[in-house]
């Protein structure tokens, strides 16, 4: 009965169209991304819908509330042409430097610090999250910096490699230590990592290699891992 339902429901919302469709944005397929609102079953797919849209991928990023600059793409025969690209400098929790970011990098980032990260700081440690600490987002390279193979997604500014976060009180946590010094650090870091399997495509942290033993790379690319 369940799914005979959902089938007509579907079939409605293909007839009418989603100007017509008559409920709030956050269930309506059609309508982008608020970073605002809370996440639903909806919203995984309107985060993979970003990468083949800009249109509607900026109409996200408005929503997010990121200081961000765009950036020209880059001439065309680049190795790592940078197209629809903004430079995020700011926003409600401070980055140890700016980055480059495709723009559902970008929004992906603000989802999982609206919704992932804060909460869990929250959770853990009863106060919110005031700053995160990065090793870079865009690099002209192959996956780990291989002289053959594909590009990674660092060549497009599609992935960011976060290293530690610190709290309102000053407090550092970082990958590197906190990931296997055990207690509520661990724990807090461990809820990090899969908050990111929310709003990211692909999350790799210790657990994944030990190449990633200090820091959780998170991208947006085609590769959907969560480890
Ligand atoms: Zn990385």
């Amino acid at each position: 009965m369940r799914g005979w339902l959902s089938l007509v429901a579907i079939a409605l919302m293909l007839a009418l169209g989603w100007s017509a469709w008559p409920i709030a944005p956050r269930w309506n397929p059609w309508a982008p991304l608020d970073v605002e609102e809370a996440p639903n079953w909806l919203t995984r797919y309107k985060l993979l819908r970003l990468r083949g849209d800009p249109q509607v991928c900026r109409a996200a990023l408005a929503t997010s509330k990121l200081q961000y600059r765009p950036q020209a793409n880059s001439p065309p025969g680049d190795r790592c042409p940078l197209l629809d690209v903004v430079r995020v400098t700011g926003g409600p929790v401070r980055l140890s430097s700016g980055f480059l970011a495709s723009c559902p990098l970008a929004v992906a980032f603000a989802m999982f610090e609206r919704h992932g990260l804060q909460p869990a700081a929250q959770a853990t440690f009863g106060m919110p999250v005031t700053g995160v600490e990065h090793l870079g987002s865009f690099a002209c390279r192959n996956v780990y910096n291989r002289s053959q193979g594909r590009l990674s997604q660092h060549a497009s500014a599609n992935a960011l490699d976060i290293a530690a976060i610190r709290l309102a009180d000053g407090r550092r946590i970082s990958v590197v230590q906190g990931w296997a010094g055990g207690g509520k650090e661990a724990q807090f870091l461990r809820q990090v990592r899969d908050a990111a399997c929310q709003s990211f495509s692909t999350v790799l942290g210790p657990d994944y290699n030990a190449a990633h033993r200090d820091h959780f790379h998170v991208d947006m690319g085609g590769w959907a891992v969560c480890r």
